[in-house]
C-alpha cells in the first residue's frame, strides 16, 4: 500500500460463488454427528475440499482420515462429499463401524445412472464411459460403484477422440459433476458423433452449483485485470473456475485458498479485481479478502449475480 490517498481498486464479486447444498449438507452431518455421538467423528478423506472447513471441523472434534483402518472398532465415521466406493461401506459394515453417508445426493445420482446402464452386467448392459478426472475422489466413488472393467475413464477430447470400445452399439456416458461445461460439452459431441448409439443425460452430469459458477465467473471476467479464485488446489471446481475466467477475457485468473496465502504483488496495475469462490470454499474467505482490500484501497464493491439459486438438501436419515 502506498502511503497518502488510498488507490481506487473496483471489486467485481460473482454471484452464485461459494457454498454449494452438497457442501453445506456435508458439514451439517459432521456437525450434527458430533452433536448426536460427541467427540471423535471420524471423517473419511476431507469432508470437502477445503483446509479452513476441514480445520474448523477438527476443532469441533472431528478427526480425518483417508481409510477405514484408521478408525477404531467403536468409531462414528463419515464418508465425504464427493462418495465412495461399494467396497467402502461393506468394509464399514463388515466392521460394524457406524457410519454416515454426506455423500452429495447430486453424486448419488450420478451413482444410480451407472448402475442402471450396467443393468447388472446382463444382456441390457452397457460399457460406461465417464467423463473425468483420474484420481479425484469422486470418479474414484462413482467408477467403484460397478466391478472392476466395467467403466472405462475419458480425461479429455483427446481420450474420447481414440477411445475403442469393445462394442460401439452397447454403450452409455456419466460424467463428473464439477467439470467444465465447456470442455464437457466438447467431449460429448465427440463420443455422440462417434457412438451415435451411446445413452447418457441430455447433456451431462455436471450439477446446478458448477453451471452456476461458470455462468457467473464469465459475467464479470471480460471486465476485470485480474480474477481470484478462493479454493483450494485440490477442488476440482475451484480450479475449473479459475481456467474459465483466464478463457473469459480476463488478464489473469488466480487460485488463492485463502487471504494468508495472497501474493499482494499481483495486485500492482490492477484496476478492476474480480472474485469468485468454490463451492467447498466459505463466504467468511471471501469476507476477509474484502476486508484486507479495504485497508489499502478505496473499494467500490460491485455483486454480479446471473442467478439465485435456492437448493438444499435434507440431512441423511439417522441425523435429518
Ligand atoms: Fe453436490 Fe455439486 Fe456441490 Fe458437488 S459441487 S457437492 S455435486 S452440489
Amino acid at each position: 500500500a502506498t502511503a497518502g490517498a488510498a488507490r481506487d481498486l473496483r471489486v467485481i464479486l460473482a454471484g452464485p460463488r461459494g457454498f454449494c447444498a452438497g457442501v453445506d449438507r456435508a458439514i451439517r452431518v459432521v456437525e450434527e454427528a458430533i452433536r448426536a455421538y460427541g467427540a471423535p467423528v471420524y471423517v473419511r478423506h476431507e469432508i470437502v475440499h477445503n483446509r479452513t472447513v476441514v480445520e474448523e471441523l477438527e476443532a469441533k472434534g472431528a478427526i480425518f482420515v483417508e481409510e477405514l483402518d484408521e478408525v477404531p472398532a467403536d468409531g462414528h465415521v463419515v464418508f465425504s462429499a464427493h462418495g465412495v466406493p461399494k467396497t467402502v461401506p461393506a468394509e464399514a459394515a463388515r466392521r460394524n463401524l457406524l457410519y454416515l453417508d454426506a455423500t452429495c445426493p447430486l453424486v448419488s445420482k450420478v451413482h444410480r445412472e451407472a448402475e442402471r446402464h450396467y443393468a447388472d452386467g446382463g444382456p441390457e448392459s452397457r460399457h460406461i464411459l465417464m467423463i473425468g478426472h483420474a484420481g479425484h475422489p469422486e470418479v474414484i466413488g462413482t467408477m467403484g460403484q460397478l466391478p472392476p472393467g466395467a467403466v472405462t475413464l475419458i480425461n479429455d477430447a483427446e481420450e474420447a477422440r481414440t477411445v475403442q470400445p469393445a462394442d460401439p452399439a452397447r454403450l452409455a456416458f456419466i460424467t463428473q459433476t464439477t467439470l467444465s461445461v465447456d470442455d464437457t460439452a466438447e467431449i460429448v459431441d465427440i463420443l455422440r458423433s462417434r457412438f451415435p448409439l451411446i445413452e447418457g443425460p441430455k447433456r451431462e452430469d455436471i450439477c446446478y452449483a458448477t453451471t452456476n459458477r461458470q455462468e457467473a465467473v464469465k459475467a464479470i471476467a471480460p471486465d476485470c485485470d485480474l480474477v481470484i479464485v478462493i479454493g483450494s488446489p485440490n477442488s476440482s471446481n475451484s480450479q475449473r473456475l479459475r481456467e474459465v475466467a483466464e478463457r473469459s477475457g480476463t488478464k489473469r485468473a488466480l487460485l488463492v485458498p485463502k487471504l494468508a496465502a495472497l501474493d499482494w504483488s499481483v495486485l500492482e496495475g490492477v484496476r478492476t479485481l474480480g472474485i469468485t469462490a468454490g463451492a467447498s470454499a466459505p463466504e467468511a474467505l471471501v469476507q476477509e479478502m474484502v476486508t484486507a482490500l479495504a485497508k489499502s484501497y478505496t473499494l467500490k464493491i460491485e455483486e454480479r449475480t446471473v442467478k439465485e439459486e435456492n437448493v438444499t438438501f435434507r440431512l441423511p436419515a439417522p441425523l435429518g
